[in-house]
């Protein structure tokens, strides 16, 4: 369905009429996916007029977008909610929303209506295109809305989106998930697989493009099963990419999150013949033991994964990986964890995200009986951060005296002198430039190795 502006219209003529300027301030949390998702909140509310407050205490409206994959997520929302009760109650023009994947568990939403009732609006996943109509309610009839609607087959296009300022866009291509891993509750609160139509996504592409955004991430659960569940099961995620990459002005294309399972030749030959995608690969391992992955229910082994990374550096130049790793899942013996830190030494991710299992609730790892005490998880988590570092190390001495093109991203957070970039295996690399540079791509040879980072020097 095609997104109506229409309840934004009339909150600005109300607030318009009550001469009211109102301002707006999301909290994210979770993955990039959320974060896209808060663009387009951020989007929705600039329509009806609203502007970006720079701290929670002074917005009309402030709209959480939760995540319960995180640890402690729960704790944290509440905290901040709570936070918020009084002065709420000083302030009659104050209105808070929650949105995102925690309100589509049971119980937090039953915490909500029972603890915190002043919430004027609780909106699932799929529920975003109802914001506004919400939203307005709850300003002209102090109407609450607390209620998580199953719209699972819907893609809404057209929503506004408020593009932060930059050369970098995130676009999402695919939502939900079919996986079920034991240990995730995606599935669950997202939904099953639904791909966007392609010439949906691309009139974004070229839309970020003629704004001059020049990378572009494409964002979903598991990208690779990308056109899975057209009808005819004709056009493909690599269909997508080559028609991404002849949208003018887009010079980086990158993908978050392919699933080993589903990376195919045809992938890997689009990733090493093209000069605009990135030859950075996320390729999320969770476990290197084969045991522990069916556990997961993965649907790899070490083998399949060892031989997929082993193929593509043959055929990609360059190639490097990032990764996710849960140390700790039930029943990890020592064993199944030094195939972790085996296939870590083997691949030599350039990053790796590495988390200590902790329970989801509503997942079938939540059952599992043989749990592992989070003194184990700690000191094995201890161990594979080490041996990252010293691989990260290593991979940064090699890159001692290469040039690499880099697009100048903006100035360093921690000197004023220094501008910044990425290699194309995502390094972080800060060099002297001048601030006409930005946007442009630069040629930078590396000079020094600073463990996280990277220095360099255009030439
Ligand atoms: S692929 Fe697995 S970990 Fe990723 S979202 Fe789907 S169920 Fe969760």
């Amino acid at each position: 369905m095609r997104y109506k502006i229409d309840y934004e219209k009339r909150i600005k003529e109300l607030l318009e009429q009550e001469n009211k300027q109102y301002t707006y301030y999301i909290e994210t949390m979770g993955c990039a996916l959320n974060e896209n998702d808060s663009m387009k909140y951020a989007g929705i509310l600039e329509k009806m007029g609203f502007t970006k407050a720079n701290e929670i205490e002074k917005a009309n409206v402030v709209l959480f977008n939760t995540c319960c994959i995180r640890e402690n997520a729960e704790d944290k929302l509440f905290g901040r909610v709570g936070y918020l009760k009084t002065r709420k109650k000083q302030n009659k023009d104050m209105y808070i929303a929650i949105v995102g994947c925690m309100t589509e568990q049971g119980h937090i939403l039953d915490k909500i209506r029972k603890s915190y009732s002043y919430v004027d609006v609780v909106l699932g996943t799929k529920s975003m295109q109802f914001f506004a109509e919400k939203l307005y309610l709850a300003i002209k009839n102090h109407k609450k809305t607390q209620e998580v609607q199953d719209n699972e087959h819907e893609i809404v296009e057209d929503v506004p989106i408020r593009y932060e300022e930059g050369y970098k866009a995130s676009i999402s291509i695919i939502y939900g998930c079919n996986n079920f891993c034991s240990y995730c509750i995606v599935p669950y609160v997202r939904g099953r697989e639904r791909s966007r139509l392609p010439e949906d996504i691309l009139n974004d592409v070229k839309t970020v493009a003629s704004k001059g955004y020049k990378e572009i991430t494409l964002l979903g659960q598991n990208v690779n099963s990308y056109g899975n569940d057209f009808k005819d099961n004709k056009y493909t995620f690599v269909d997508l990419l080559t028609e991404i990459e002849k949208v003018e002005g887009i010079e980086v294309i990158r993908f978050i999150s392919p699933h080993p399972k589903d990376f195919t030749d045809a992938l890997i030959d689009k990733i090493a013949s093209s000069d605009k995608i990135a030859k950075q690969i996320h390729l999320p391992l969770q476990s290197g033991s084969t045991r522990i992955l069916e556990s997961m229910n993965r649907k790899y082994t070490k083998e399949h994964f060892l031989t997929l990374v082993e193929k593509m550096k043959e055929r990609i130049p360059n190639v490097s990986f990032s990764t996710d790793i849960i140390v700790g899942f039930p029943g990890e013996t020592e064993e199944d964890f030094l195939d972790t830190m085996d296939v870590v030494e083997k691949v030599k991710f350039s990053l790796v995200y590495m988390f200590c299992y902790s329970i989801r609730k509503g997942t079938r790892a939540e059952r599992m009986e043989n749990q592992i005490e989070e003194s184990v998880k700690v000191e094995r988590l201890q161990r594979l951060k080490a041996l990252f570092e010293k691989l990260v190390l290593e991979d940064n001495e090699k890159k001692i005296g290469t040039v690499h093109k880099i697009l100048v991203e903006g100035l360093s957070k921690n000197n004023d002198k220094m501008y910044t970039g990425r290699t194309i295996d995502n390094k972080i690399v800060v060099f002297e430039a001048e601030e006409k540079d930005i946007g442009t791509v630069k040629n930078v040879e590396i000079v020094e190795n600073n463990k996280w980072y990277l220095t360099g020097k255009i030439v």
